[in-house]
Parts: structure tokens; C-alpha cells; sequence
């Protein structure tokens, strides 16, 4: 039983522990999914459970395989424990059971597109934004587990929209199929209605563990629930301090409440970090002590200080990408991650590396340019340049829907011989095409036509945003962005902001060329080989996982925390926890990066360092000063004065900076809150 022989008294406590409920809560490294892995070893290896007996949750299909294969270099014969995410356990769960529901076991998962195509077969009338709205909505109430007879005012107030909700129901269930939300809301429904079906599921899994149980939502909860019998031993392990998908409907007081959920709960908590040292563990629990809406714990660890955390501010977006590819010269690149905010900020961090050949993969998502909001926007100005290019305008013709669909494709290919295959022209002259598919070809030639007029020779980023907004395909991916948070419009943002460089008659074939070079770069390093490389990541992404070595790109004001999560408190707790998340991934070596103004509508802006990196006390990073600081020798205040202000009372200044413009304080209120002010715009007094 090696697997045992390091563990603390309080890790060895809940891995051996018999029974349930348990619950596991404790701060960032502590080792919960250790537990939950050497538990499944010891239930199986020590207590005689079967495998098949075992199913572990975990949050994303990257972590079910990380825990897999712990399991099995733990115990011999663990294949067959079942380890999976909510979702993927729903689907599973459905197909062999699902036939009471009607459902066949072949049944599709519907995306997006599907759901939109959906409901607006059944409300023809609704505008393109209404019918994203009321899919959005629609999987809030499946998060929520709210049916079309409950009162969904706060939902949706249209007075149809609980009517829209049923017939949407009732459509998919005559096709067969089921969305996302379903993998939840069904199997729950499945279990709480029939008995054979519960009893079956109970008798099964004697045993349930549930990793990163603070991002659970309302509906995986009550799955959860009813998976539940008397008799399981049922376990979550979660940190209230990492929620982070609130906006998924994530519900802290599923965490919070979950002893009064399941009475008789046995609470172990964690406090030794074995992840990072001691500065940097320093500096998360110093920040994520700003919020006010946490149960509060303790952490430490017996490694040391260890290096200093470093904060670099730099000049702009390219100077930080810089800055970080010279630093990555040393180091194991298999143990470097670099975090940001928004998938967006990739671009320049993967263009800078591209030129300077440092190997790198991107996680959970697609590399810049293979994205499909950006391969969408690259295929329509191939087009606008070269209307004989096939696979562009096979690409773009029909996103979003005009109405031409694969038959009516075919026959402009066809009859595209007869025009020197040119399909801008074979759109307007061919005849092969009627009613809607002869509508969409006009408006697709009319738009194309009128940006082949445009002038983009002094402002290329001008002409691209013209050409996303006019063909439609701003309004397109902004829906996704709405339904999932998908960032697609910070793509397209970020394409724009990458040609704003080019210039003159060729700019657009020069900016193509660019990102052609680029594109075939990536081709030729494959993904499967053992070079190291440098992980790009998303800081959400980043939940579970540690580095040896961590940079936290971005540390903007507007970027991080995003301009929008600014002004309500609980939105920007919930962006100091992703804060929290971030730094503790890193073993060894930490570094913030921010940056004095970034590119953005095509021009620099000036930013203002991120309110967090005030919120780091100054004992524990080796900090450069952004440059002009003390530029304004005359100011009033200074570090250590209390201060007034209308809005938020007293407190004091914990930092005094500024941004090239204004100078920029940074203030500590009784409240706990922290907050930043321009001093000459704000009720702000010395006291
Ligand atoms: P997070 O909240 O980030 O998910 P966690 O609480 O799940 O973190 P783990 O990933 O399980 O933490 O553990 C963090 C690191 O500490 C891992 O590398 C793990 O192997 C190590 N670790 C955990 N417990 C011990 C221990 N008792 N002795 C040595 N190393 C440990
Ligand atoms: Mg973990």
C-alpha cells in the first residue's frame, strides 16, 4: 500500500474514511484529487469494492484521463471503475436507458446551430437575436432544472417564453434528439420517476466521488442527488475559493449547503499545500482574502520561501510576448504554462513564438488561425480577393444561411465551367437556381461586390471589421459567444488588430500572405511529437492542473478583471478567485505581466495596471515600477493614507500609481473591498 505511506493524517483520514456523505474542502494543492484517486485505489485494493461499483466526476475529459491513469498505476484491475464528466456521464446513462424517455440509443446531441435552427422553426417570426436569446434562456432553465411549468419570469419574461420552452421540448423529443442540458435534466428526470431505474443505478454505484465540486450547477447537483442512495458513499472534494463558472450557472451553495443537502455529512478540510512554495502561496491567499463572500481557510507548506515572484510591466502586447519567448531560452518548456484571460490574447503570444521557433500547443482550444471564427473570416477576404477560389467560397457562401444548400452548391460548381470558374459571377448569371437559394446568391453577390469597392489601402482593419459586420458573421459568432462564452468576438477583435500594421495597395494579399506563412508554420510541427513545448492556456482552463513554471499574462485593467466584471462586487470576486486559480497552478516560478497600452479597434490604447497586481503585498514580488510612476511629484496622496469616499467609506491607500495620464490610486476599504480611482475624477478625500 505505498500509495498510502504519504499521506497526511487529514488526507489519510478521508481517503480511508467509511461511509458517507463526505466532503472534502479545502484551498488550491492540497491534494483533494490526490485523495479522490488514492481513495478509489484503497476502496478497491483494501475494502473489496468492485471497479464497476466506483464512478468518479471529474470536470473536463482532460482530467478523467489524468485520473484514469493514476487509478491504474495505483491498483491492478481499475479499468473498469467509471470515470467521467457530468455531461459525458448523462450521455452514457441516456443511451442505454433512455428508451422509457422515447429516446433511442442512436440519438444525436444537438449543438448550437441546431438548437437556434429549432426554435426558429417554431417562432418563424423571432429575429435572429430573439431566437439566440431564447436559446440562451432556454438551457439556463435546464441548468436551473426548471420546467416549462414553472414560473421563469426571471428567466425570460416574454409572455410566450414558458409556451416556446414546451413546444421546443416537445419538438425535440418527437425528433428523437437531445441537447446539452438534457445529459443533465434527463437522467435526473429518469431517476427520480422510475423506481426500476433508480434502484438499478443505486445498486451499482455504491460509490460516487465528485472532483472540483464548487463548479457544479443546480441540475448536476440534483443528479447527483438522485444517484445518491441511503446507502452510498457518495464524496465531493471542491474549494469555494475556485469557482469560476458562475455564468454556466455554477452554484457556490452547492458547496456551501451541501451538509444540509446530505445530513450527517462528515467535513474534512486540507491545509498543507504540497504544490507551491512559499511566496507564491503567500500571494494567493493575500489576494483571495479581498473576498468577502468566502468560507475562509488556511494553507501552508513546509517547502520554503522559494523565488520571488516577479511583476514585469511592459510596453505593449508584442513587448510582453517578447519579453516572455527571451525568458523561455531556459527552462523545460513540457513545465511552462502562460495564462490569459481571453483566448484572444493567444494570437500575439503564438505569433511572436512561431518567429522565434519555440515549440508550443494551445489546451482546449484550436490555435489562432484555426479557429473557426477566424478561418471564416480569412476564406471571405480570400474571396473578395480571388473569386475563383473554391474552398473560400464553398467555406463562406452559405455562413450564415442564405439558403443554398449542398444541392444547389453542387449546381453552381457545375455551372461555375461556363464562367471561367469564377462564382461570383456564376452566382449572378447562372440560371440552375431558384427561389430561396436564388435570393441568398443575390444578397452574398450584392455585399461582396459592394466590399470589392471599398478602399482598404489606408485602413485595413476598417475594411475587415466592415467585412465581418456585412456579411454577417459578426452577428453570427457573437450568438455563440452569448450562448457559451466562446470569445469569438474577441477573435475577430484580435484579427483586425493583428492587419492594423498593414498598409498601401497590397495590404490585404500582404496580410494574407502573413498569415498564410504563419499557418504553414504550425503544419509543420506535429502535435504528437515529444519535443518539449510551452503550454498556451486560458486561465479557466488552467483548474486542476500545476506548472513548474506559470506567467499570468494581461494583468490589465479591463482585461483582467474584464471591464464589464468591474463595477459589481460579485462578478469581481468571481474574477479575483480566477486570479486565485491562476497563481496557485505554479510550483517554483511565478511572473505577472502587464502592459502599458494594447492594440485594440486597430489603435493603442493606454491601459492601467490590473487592480490585482495591487492587491500582491510588495514583501513577496520583486516588482519593476510601471514606467512613469512618480510622474506626478505633486501628487496629494500617498501609500499609507487614509482616505473617505462617498460610495465606500473609509480606508486606506495601499498603492499609488498611474497610466502615462492619470495618476491612479489604489485603496484598501474597512469593507475588506478593493478598489482603484483616478483621484481627479472621484469623490475621493484624504482624512
Ligand atoms: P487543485 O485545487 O488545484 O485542484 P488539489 O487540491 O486537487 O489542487 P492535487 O492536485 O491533488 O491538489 O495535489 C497537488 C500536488 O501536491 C500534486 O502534485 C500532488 O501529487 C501533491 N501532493 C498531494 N498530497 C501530497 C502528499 N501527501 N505528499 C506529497 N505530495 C502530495
Ligand atoms: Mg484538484
Amino acid at each position: 500500500m505505498d500509495y498510502l505511506s504519504g499521506l497526511n493524517d487529514q488526507q489519510h483520514k478521508a481517503v480511508t474514511f467509511q461511509g458517507g456523505p463526505l466532503l472534502l474542502l479545502a484551498g488550491a494543492g492540497s491534494g483533494k484529487t490526490r485523495v479522490i484517486t488514492t481513495r478509489i485505489a484503497y476502496l478497491i485494493d483494501q475494502l473489496g469494492f468492485s471497479p464497476y461499483s466506483i464512478l468518479a466526476v471529474t470536470f473536463t475529459n482532460k482530467a478523467a484521463g489524468e485520473m484514469r491513469e493514476r487509478v491504474n498505476s495505483m491498483v491492478p484491475g481499475a479499468e473498469n471503475v467509471m470515470i467521467k464528466t457530468f455531461h459525458s456521464f448523462g450521455a452514457w446513462m441516456l443511451r442505454r436507458n433512455g428508451d422509457s424517455l422515447g429516446l433511442k440509443s442512436s440519438f444525436t446531441i444537438y449543438d448550437d446551430d441546431d438548437v437556434n435552427a429549432l426554435i426558429k422553426s417554431l417562432v418563424p417570426t423571432a429575429s435572429r437575436s430573439e431566437i439566440k436569446q431564447f436559446a440562451r434562456d432556454i438551457s439556463r432553465c435546464k441548468d436551473d432544472n426548471l420546467s416549462p411549468d414553472d414560473n421563469l419570469t426571471h428567466i425570460n419574461s416574454h409572455p410566450n417564453f414558458n409556451n416556446i420552452y414546451l413546444r421546443y421540448e416537445a419538438r425535440l423529443k418527437e425528433i428523437g434528439n437531445v441537447d446539452f442540458g438534457d445529459l443533465i435534466s434527463l437522467p435526473k428526470k429518469l431517476l427520480s420517476t422510475n423506481k426500476e431505474i433508480s434502484s438499478r443505478f443505486q445498486s451499482r454505484f455504491k460509490v460516487i466521488l465528485v472532483d472540483e465540486y464548487q463548479d457544479t450547477n443546480r441540475a448536476q447537483f440534483e443528479l447527483l442527488q438522485n444517484l445518491t442512495g441511503e446507502d452510498t458513499w457518495v464524496c465531493v472534494v471542491g474549494d469555494d475559493d475556485q469557482s469560476i463558472y458562475k455564468f454556466r450557472g455554477a452554484e457556490v451553495r452547492n458547496i456551501l449547503d451541501f451538509d444540509k443537502m446530505f445530513p450527517g455529512t462528515q467535513v474534512i478540510k486540507l491545509e498543507e499545500n504540497y504544490r507551491s512554495t512559499g511566496h507564491i502561496l503567500s500571494i494567493a491567499s493575500a489576494v483571495v482574502k479581498n473576498n468577502l463572500n468566502r468560507l475562509g481557510k488556511t494553507l501552508w507548506t513546509s517547502k520554503g520561501d522559494g523565488l520571488k515572484p516577479t511583476i514585469k510591466y511592459l510596453e505593449n502586447g508584442e513587448a510582453e510576448a517578447e519579453f516572455i519567448a527571451s525568458k523561455l531560452v531556459d527552462g523545460d518548456l513540457n513545465e511552462t504554462a502562460i495564462l490569459y484571460r481571453t483566448n484572444a490574447q493567444s494570437r500575439q503570444l503564438e505569433s511572436t513564438f512561431i518567429r522565434s521557433g519555440i515549440p508550443y500547443k494551445i489546451i482546449g482550444t484550436l490555435r489562432f488561425y484555426e479557429r473557426e471564427e477566424i478561418k471564416d473570416t480569412l476564406a471571405l477576404l480570400s474571396f473578395i480577393l480571388n473569386s475563383k477560389d473554391e474552398i473560400a467560397f464553398r467555406r463562406v457562401i452559405n455562413k450564415p444561411v442564405r439558403g443554398i444548400g449542398k444541392t444547389s452548391l453542387d449546381k453552381i460548381i457545375l455551372d461555375s465551367r461556363n464562367y471561367d470558374n469564377d462564382y461570383l459571377e456564376t452566382i449572378l448569371k447562372t440560371t440552375l437556381l431558384k427561389g430561396k437559394a436564388k435570393k441568398g446568391c443575390t444578397e452574398f453577390y450584392d455585399f461582396i461586390s459592394e466590399l470589392k469597392e471599398l478602399d482598404f489601402t489606408q485602413d485595413l482593419g476598417h475594411f475587415i471589421r466592415r467585412v465581418i459586420e456585412d456579411s454577417g458573421l459578426l452577428d453570427y459568432h457573437r450568438s455563440q459567444d452569448e450562448a457559451i462564452g466562446s470569445g469569438k468576438v474577441d477573435n475577430l477583435e484580435e484579427l483586425i488588430n493583428s492587419s492594423s500594421k498593414y498598409s498601401g495597395d497590397s495590404a490585404l494579399s500582404d496580410f494574407l500572405e502573413a498569415v498564410e506563412l504563419d499557418q504553414s508554420s504550425f503544419n509543420r510541427d506535429d502535435e504528437e511529437d515529444d519535443t518539449p513545448k510551452v503550454t498556451l492556456i486560458t486561465m479557466h482552463n488552467t483548474k486542476g492542473l500545476e506548472f513548474d513554471r506559470v506567467f499570468i499574462t494581461g494583468m490589465e485593467n479591463g482585461l483582467f478583471p474584464r471591464s464589464e466584471k468591474l463595477e459589481d462586487d460579485d462578478e469581481l470576486e468571481e474574477e479575483r478567485r480566477l486570479f486565485y486559480v491562476s497563481i496557485t497552478r505554479a510550483r517554483k516560478e511565478l511572473c505577472f505581466t502587464s502592459c502599458k497600452s494594447r492594440i485594440l479597434h486597430g489603435k493603442f490604447i493606454d491601459s492601467s495596471p490590473s487592480i490585482f497586481l495591487g492587491e500582491i503585498p510588495e514583501d513577496f514580488v520583486i516588482g519593476d515600477t510601471p514606467s512613469n510612476s512618480n510622474s506626478f511629484t505633486n501628487s496629494t496622496f500617498k501609500r499609507g493614507d487614509n482616505v473617505y469616499h462617498d460610495d465606500y467609506g473609509s480606508g486606506y491607500i495601499i498603492k499609488v500609481t498611474d497610466n502615462g495620464k492619470h495618476e491612479l490610486v489604489l485603496v484598501k476599504f474597512e469593507t475588506g473591498q478593493v478598489k482603484q480611482f483616478i483621484p481627479e475624477f472621484s469623490p475621493l478625500e484624504k482624512i
